[in-house]
């Protein structure tokens, strides 16, 4: 993915083994940089049978595609790739991605019944802003047993549990701008923190109603119960910018804090109350 994962936990070497590979496995299904990828392979206009890890996660993203009235879109990886996101980061393979220039996410079908996943026109998934969250997951069902755990996969983490100080794990929010600086501190437990920024990638964050690149805000962190969520919702909040994006969060029922370019801060209510 891209990223470096980190996990802090007093688990056997087997667990951590299981909880790292979740990452492998969940990029070796979803990523639009492989075209043997099973997300890669699915046809057009033939309802296609997908794994349970596909499906969740495209599942996922079309309900958080709905609830945003599409700001937040799974199916921008022809638009990612013309902006020339198309490089695999361990291969560097440049890799084409078909699409339709006015396909949405309207036009991804799923069978609840048959877990059957159909492309109604051509277009890419790209499944970026929720992968890292469902791996994140993954990883962490397999550390609970051991109850205080902490994973940490480059912006999305999540902490179970306490840390070695028997205290609630304290989460730094990077500040947008000074790279040594964090813009505030948070004590969790048992929930996910997710922050997508302008300043990890560039501009790799794009607002599917003009396909641009958005520029509203500078970094958006989430924290919510599950790292997918947080994770996707940290993305659309970024497209949405700070007056929706807040809005979205409370509507979520999630907790988060929106920083824009002149470093002002929008945050939810409950922000920092955990
Ligand atoms: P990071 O990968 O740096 O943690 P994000 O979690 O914010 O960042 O995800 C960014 C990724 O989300 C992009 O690389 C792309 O794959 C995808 N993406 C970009 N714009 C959108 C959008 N409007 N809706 C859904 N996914 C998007
Ligand atoms: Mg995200």
């Amino acid at each position: 993915m891209g990223t470096v994962v980190s996990i802090e936990a007093d688990a056997p070497e087997a667990a951590l083994a299981r909880a790292f590979g979740w990452f492998r496995e969940v990029e070796a299904v979803c990523s639009r940089f492989d075209e043997t990828s099973p997300l890669r392979q699915l046809p057009v206009g033939v309802a296609t049978p997908a794994s349970p890890i596909l499906f969740e996660a495209v599942r996922f993203a079309l309900k958080v595609a709905e609830q945003t009235q599409g700001a937040f879109d799974p199916t921008l990886g022809s638009h990612m790739a013309g902006r020339g996101y198309r490089r695999h980061y361990v291969t560097g393979a440049i890799s084409d991605a078909p699409g339709a220039p006015e396909a949405n996410f309207r036009d991804v079908v799923l069978d609840e019944d048959r877990r059957t996943i159909l492309l109604k026109r051509s277009l890419t998934l790209d499944l970026g802003a929720v992968a890292k969250g469902l791996a994140v997951d993954a990883a962490a069902r397999e550390l609970q047993p051991f109850r205080d755990f902490c994973i940490d996969a480059g912006g999305d983490l999540y902490c179970g549990g306490k840390n070695r100080s028997g205290e609630p794990w304290s989460v730094g929010i990077r500040h947008p701008r000074e790279r040594n600086e964090l813009m505030d501190r948070l004590r969790v437990s048992d929930c996910a923190v997710c922050t997508s920024g302008d300043y990890e990638r560039g501009a790799h964050i794009i607002d599917p109603r003009d396909t641009a690149a958005t520029c509203g805000l500078a970094s958006a962190t989430v924290v919510a119960p599950t790292a997918m969520l947080a994770d996707a919702l940290a993305t659309a909040a970024f497209v949405l910018g700070p007056e929706q994006g807040i809005a979205l969060l409370d509507r979520m029922g999630v907790e988060g804090l929106l920083i824009t370019p002149d470093l002002a801060r929008h945050q939810t209510a409950g922000f920092g109350h955990a």
